[in-house]
């Protein structure tokens, strides 16, 4: 078995923020930020997880070590190793947190030596760096089992889960049960949503910490139309001409990028224009997403011309990139089928569209661009955890339709910052919601401009941030001595 790796973190300063969030807000974050250097005394905050790449705990855990160690806070992150049974393993926990079965394997007494081999070794490893005192974050199922390690060697634990269940099943209860001896050793357990502590965990120690997007991060920074226009062109998702602009963005670690990829695109003729209003979906190509859905209630509603001449655009990664995730092929070409399916004047309104995957930031950056370029962004899913397609879209401002699943229902009130889908299987109200938004405009407008507000409001880094120092703090001042070097 390979070892664990520690993944090296940039610096990035959180001075950034000072404007979005205003000085109030700011002097805030930096004096509970010199508390929480002060309590911990040179002690190092770790984090734990099992993947560096790809998925949306790599994704946000980057840029907020980045902002932390800016503070100067000690803050590393370690990535576990495993070996494919492992690995399988946890990713059948994974589904039957989201209620669902996976590959209906077995979760039970009999799975747990494979577990525990795993997690010991990972322990051995990790505990001869972690000193007692440090503040350990375990990220996920993947490493519960560090938990009654962390506790034997004299370190303040937290468990962070970034997955839940909008209602417990069958499924939930295996998972959970499976988990719960690891989760008493944890002095916190944080999620995401009040709706997803289970009833095995003790809630007098659970937290909520939503998750968050970093404003500047290739996917979220500021873009101007010429440069989304530029990288549209560019990528063949819209029709030229391109314009003056130049297809470049800012890298995390502040170095230049440009796009220089194609996008691989399923169409009839030619791409869309700059004015055609797009409806955008971007998703990885999961049945939970319900492309299917979206693609059949917008050819019904357009049958033949649609509202405004729109065009959908579905979006997903090239699926040949992503190793891990064999359904997103099949999906993919599910859908091809269906759209061949589509009578042939609506077939035309449809663009199936993979993103190149070889560079995430680049990956980021076409997105960031759709999103912006969008007229409606929708996220149809029938399940979700959270939904960050759905926060990124809020945050450039533009108008959202999304299906009142998971986290989205936080994010999003009905009619106040975009609209939403009672039920996510109802084609006929998504179809009229598309309708009804682009035909007013100004409607749509106002959705969108508080959307942006209530993400700067609620879910950018620095308010987790925040969260997390108060977690530390509290734990701190209950007489966890976070930082207490023993005699
Ligand atoms: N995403 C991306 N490129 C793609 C498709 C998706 O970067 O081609 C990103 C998307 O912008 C979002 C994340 O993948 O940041 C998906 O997160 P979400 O919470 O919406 O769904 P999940 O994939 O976690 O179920």
């Amino acid at each position: 078995m390979p070892h664990m790796e520690e993944v090296q973190v940039g610096v990035q300063s959180i001075e950034r923020y000072r404007e979005l969030l205003g000085d109030e807000r700011f002097r805030e974050l930096m004096t509970l930020a010199d508390d929480i250097r002060r309590r911990l005394d040179g002690r190092v905050v770790w984090n734990v997880n099992s993947t560096a790449r790809g998925g949306g705990v790599a994704e946000m855990l980057r840029p907020m070590l980045a902002y932390v160690r800016s503070m100067e806070i000690d803050a590393r992150w370690m990535v576990i190793s495993g070996n494919e049974e492992f690995f399988r393993f946890t990713k059948r926990i994974h589904h039957s947190l989201h209620g669902a079965s996976g590959d209906g394997g077995p979760i039970d007494e009999s799975r747990r030596q494979i577990y525990e081999r795993v997690m010991e070794q990972n322990a051995h490893e990790l505990f001869t760096l972690v000193e007692p005192g440090d503040v350990v974050l375990f990220h996920d199922p993947q490493t519960a089992g560090l938990l009654p390690h962390a506790r034997r060697a004299g370190v303040t634990s937290i468990w962070r889960c970034h997955i839940g269940a909008d209602v417990a099943n069958e499924e939930t209860r295996k998972g959970w049960d499976f988990l719960a001896p690891y989760l008493r050793c944890a002095d916190r357990t944080i999620f995401s949503r009040e709706e997803y502590i289970p009833s095995q965990v003790d809630r007098k120690k659970a937290v909520i910490i939503p998750p968050a997007i970093d404003a500047f991060s290739p996917k979220n920074q500021d873009m101007d139309d010429e440069t989304v226009r530029a990288i549209l062109v560019y990528t063949g998702i819209v029709e030229g001409p391109p314009g003056p602009g130049l297809r470049l963005f800012h890298r995390e670690d502040g170095s230049p990028g440009r796009v220089d990829r194609r996008a691989d695109i399923i169409r009839m003729g030619r791409a869309p224009t700059w004015d055609t209003p797009l409806v955008v979906q971007v998703s990885r190509w999961d049945t939970l997403k319900d492309h299917l859905g979206v693609m059949e209630a917008f050819a019904e509603l357009a049958n033949g011309r649609a509202p405004a001449e729109a065009e959908l655009v579905l979006v997903g990664p090239n699926v040949h990139a992503v190793a891990d995730d064999p359904e997103g092929a099949e999906v993919l070409s599910q859908m091809e089928v269906a759209w061949r399916a589509l009578p042939h004047g609506t077939r035309n309104m449809v663009n199936l569209v993979c993103l190149p995957m070889a560079d995430a930031e680049e990956n980021a950056a076409i997105v960031n661009a759709l999103q912006r370029h969008a007229a409606i962004v929708v996220q149809k899913s029938l399940k979700e955890g959270f939904g960050l397609t759905v926060t990124e879209a809020m945050w450039k401002g533009r108008p959202v339709i999304a299906s009142k699943v998971g986290g989205i229902q936080d994010q999003v009130r009905h009619e106040q910052e975009g609209l939403l889908l009672d039920d996510p299987g109802d084609r006929d109200g998504f179809a009229e919601h598309v309708r009804r938004l682009l035909e007013d405009l100004g409607f749509a407008d106002e959705l969108g401009q508080r959307a942006r507000e209530r993400v700067r409001e609620h879910y950018l880094v620095p308010r987790t941030l925040l969260q997390y120092a108060e977690v530390i703090r509290d734990l701190d001042e209950e007489g966890k001595h976070v930082g207490e070097r023993p005699d």
